[in-house]
């Protein structure tokens, strides 16, 4: 099969104009005199084919490349050369893994040293190339292009490299590129791990941290739960009290005011019946006026009451707003605190920074978080004071009206005197029976007795409705703190029995979870958030990470597995090879033995860790041991110039045959033959021809008369190669 078709070469060294080759037979053969440009051409396939190595197409850059110009043709700015292959679909399979049928791979060079690949006019990658060859057995090694000189090329290489030609002949290099990709991968992996890793370290204080204000929150949650049981029953209990409390005072005022007003019927008939004159009807008169001037400041001493009761209640409310705000959290940080705080966040924006628009906005934020913590703190002071202030006023105003209340009471005791003075006067007027005065003043003693209890009375209501009051107002409080909840129970059936202390105690309870859950502050929903966002993301982190473990377990297995089919199709490579090699050199040397071994694993030893199982096998180089059979040279380096270039030529033809490449370059590879060796070595080229295409450089008659089309280059004195088809007869000629 004839896969290379042409190769197009336009400005590349000594071939300014456009030279095509066509490749129409199973060999062809350059002929030319010296200097022509004929190994040009062969460097022009290595140039095409991707070489990166400037010394092998013998040049220093990449002008070296550029056809550099004589005195009668100018110099060119550009280099390019194609090589077009057929690549026929042979049953669903073509050479070349793109699905064209013709593969025209073209590469040109600038003066500026920068290349352009493309692959059927498109650009590609140079990788694109290098796997596109691989994938047809034509590798980037040059294992295909013997040039001049370069006949023992493989015997002079080291182990290692002679193993990179050899799997490079065997059409391995293809795992050698999965196995590179995978490597690419896997470090890519392994950067993405560790930058997930430290993004997850970093973040894992402020987790912690928010873990911790989380747990705070939900103790707070069950104090807050625990307060509304607590409270439940307190209010129930206090409703309870409370509700037969008023009950008992009202039934007692009730019937003390029912009481009074007999006493006041009886009492009243007994004094009519004292004022049978005029003196009686003056000194009953006094008694009513004394009777007036008592209720009278009873009335007074109500309405005192009332008010002082008021008074109390607004003082208790305000001692209460303040005793929280003394409370609240912010209020226990002292002003230089913050004022501290807003100080090292201005150090900090005064430490050196880049731009200075972006230091100018974080300037004023500080003066604004400072101006708002100075607000803040004095707008708690001001509410702190007004609270206090108010307090005071109270004070004031309950001490002036308990003042009045002790005016009150020596005025009503006075009066109550006057009137118990008037109705002895009364009862002195009248002489007629001791009986009556006795009567008259057991009644006003009795009557005065009831209005007491009344008073009583009526000042224990007044007494419950306070407390009611102040129930309400704890009942506000703690539903500020511990919700709605705290008010979902069930009214008791009655007053439970036991002592008003252990009521007491309940309220204490409740007071203390009150005021253990100001201090712990709000319901953190913000905290909440931040936590659930963090907590989110450390789980899409770790998930992450799990997901990066994975592929990077799975291209390391990918890997192992490329390395034990490399290895594997390497052994078996290597015993084909083998089995070619030895017949070759027998025929070249007419008989003797040669065989390619492996490097014995030691042999080099460097500072690496011994490597093993495939890894041992994949780094060991290959060498030589050849065994001529009439003389006792076992070594290369004892072979002489002919017999390296036989053993060589033996070597590339049976790794040729192995896995054959779509051609074969072999830059006067036969130089060092003498007669009877160039002819055996014409007809190897013949066999190997069946198997690839061979481009033979050759001054060799021999070689030529194997050769299908024969090429002639010249140079004239231009500077410039020419090319052109000559016939057997002249090349001989033009080769001179
Ligand atoms: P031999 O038979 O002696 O091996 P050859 O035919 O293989 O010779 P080449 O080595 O291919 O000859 O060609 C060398 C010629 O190419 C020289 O004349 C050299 O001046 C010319 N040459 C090399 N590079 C350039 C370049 N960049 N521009 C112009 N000519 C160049």
């Amino acid at each position: 099969m004839q896969m290379l078709k042409r190769l197009e070469i336009v400005g590349f060294k000594s071939f300014a104009r456009k030279t095509t080759l066509d490749f129409s037979s199973a060999t062809t053969a350059i002929v030319g005199p010296n200097g022509s440009g004929k190994s040009n051409v062969a460097e022009a396939f290595r140039f095409a084919l991707g070489e990166q190595s400037m010394k092998s197409m013998r040049g220093k850059r990449a002008e070296d490349l550029i056809f550099g110009g004589s005195h009668s043709v100018s110099r060119a700015n550009r280099a390019s050369v194609a090589i077009v292959f057929d690549n026929p679909d042979i049953g669903g399979r073509r050479p070349f893994k793109i699905d064209f049928d013709e593969v025209a791979i073209e590469r040109v060079v600038h003066r500026d040293g920068t290349s352009e690949y493309s692959i059927n006019g498109s650009r590609v990658r140079l990788r694109d190339i290098e796997e596109l060859l691989a994938g047809a057995n034509s590798g980037e090694t040059g294992h295909q292009i013997i040039s001049q000189g370069e006949a023992d090329r493989i015997l002079m290489a080291s182990a290692r490299e002679r193993r990179a030609m050899l799997e490079d002949a065997l059409g391995l290099a293809i795992y050698e590129f999965k196995k590179q990709e995978a490597q690419r991968k896997l470090e890519k992996t392994e950067t993405n791990i560790a930058q997930v890793e430290s993004l997850r370290r970093e973040l894992a204080p402020h987790l912690r941290f928010l873990e911790r204000q989380v747990e705070k929150l939900e103790r707070t949650d069950a104090l807050r739960i625990e307060l509304a049981n607590a409270a439940q029953t307190y209010f129930a209990t206090e409703e309870a009290y409370l509700a037969a409390e008023k009950r008992t005072a009202y039934e007692a005022a009730q019937a003390a005011a029912a009481r009074l007003a007999q006493t006041a019927v009886e009492l009243a008939a007994i004094e009519e019946n004292a004022t049978t004159d005029a003196e009686g009807a003056r000194r009953l008169a006094t008694v009513r006026a004394a009777e007036a001037g008592v209720e009278k400041a009873a009335a007074a001493r109500a309405e005192l009451a009332r008010e002082l009761g008021r008074v109390e209640g607004a003082l208790h409310a305000a001692k209460q707003r303040s005793a929280r705000i003394a409370r609240e959290p912010y209020a226990k940080v002292s002003r230089e605190d913050l004022l501290a705080l807003a100080e090292e966040a201005q150090r900090q924006l005064e430490a050196p920074m880049e731009s200075g628009a972006l230091r100018a906005a974080l300037d004023s934020l500080s003066k604004a978080v400072r101006a708002f913590v100075d607000r803040f703190i004095s707008n708690d002071n001001v509410l702190m004071a007004d609270e206090e202030q108010a307090a005071y006023a109270l004070e004031n105003e309950r001490a002036a009206l308990l003042e009045r209340e002790a005016q009150l009471a020596d005025e009503q005791d006075q009066r109550r005197s006057a009137l118990a003075r008037s109705r002895e006067a009364l009862a002195a007027h009248d002489e007629t029976g001791k009986e009556m005065r006795r009567r008259l003043l057991e009644r006003a003693e009795a009557k005065a007795h009831e209005e007491a209890r009344v008073e009583r009375a009526q000042a224990r209501l007044r007494e419950l409705a306070q407390m009611e009051e102040m129930l309400e107002l704890e009942k506000r409080d703690t539903v500020a703190l511990a919700g709605l909840a705290a008010l979902s129970y069930e009214p008791l059936p009655g007053l439970p029995q036991e002592e008003r202390e252990a009521q007491a105690a309940r309220r204490r309870l409740v007071e203390r979870l009150r005021i253990r859950l100001e201090e712990t502050g709000g319901t953190g929903e913000d905290v909440r958030q931040e936590h659930k966002e963090a907590s989110e993301r450390e789980t899409f982190l770790a998930r992450e990470l799990e997901d990066l473990a994975k592929s990077a377990d799975g291209l390391r297995s990918l890997a192992q597995e490329l390395d034990a089919e490399l290895a594997k199709h390497f052994a078996d490579g290597l015993a084909r090879v083998n089995a070619s090699f030895g017949e070759f050199f027998a025929i070249l040397f007419g008989g003797g033995h040669a065989r390619l071994t492996l490097e014995e694993s030691d042999a080099d030893a460097d500072e690496e860790p011994v490597p093993s199982g495939h890894d041992a096998v994949l780094r060991q180089g290959i060498e030589i041991d050849v065994a001529l059979s009439k003389k006792k040279v076992r070594s290369l380096v004892q072979l002489s110039g002919g017999e390296r270039a036989l053993t060589s030529i033996a070597l590339i033809f049976a790794m040729s045959q192995v896995n054959p490449p779509p051609f074969l370059i072999l830059d006067e590879t036969d130089a060092a033959l003498d007669e009877a060796n160039a002819r055996r070595y014409g007809d190897m080229i013949e066999s190997l021809a069946k198997k690839s295409q061979l481009i033979v450089i050759t001054h060799n008659r021999e070689t030529m008369r194997r050769a299908g089309i024969l090429y002639g280059v010249t140079m004239g004195g231009d500077g410039v190669s020419k090319l052109l088809s000559v016939k057997f007869e002249d090349a001989v000629a033009v080769a001179k």
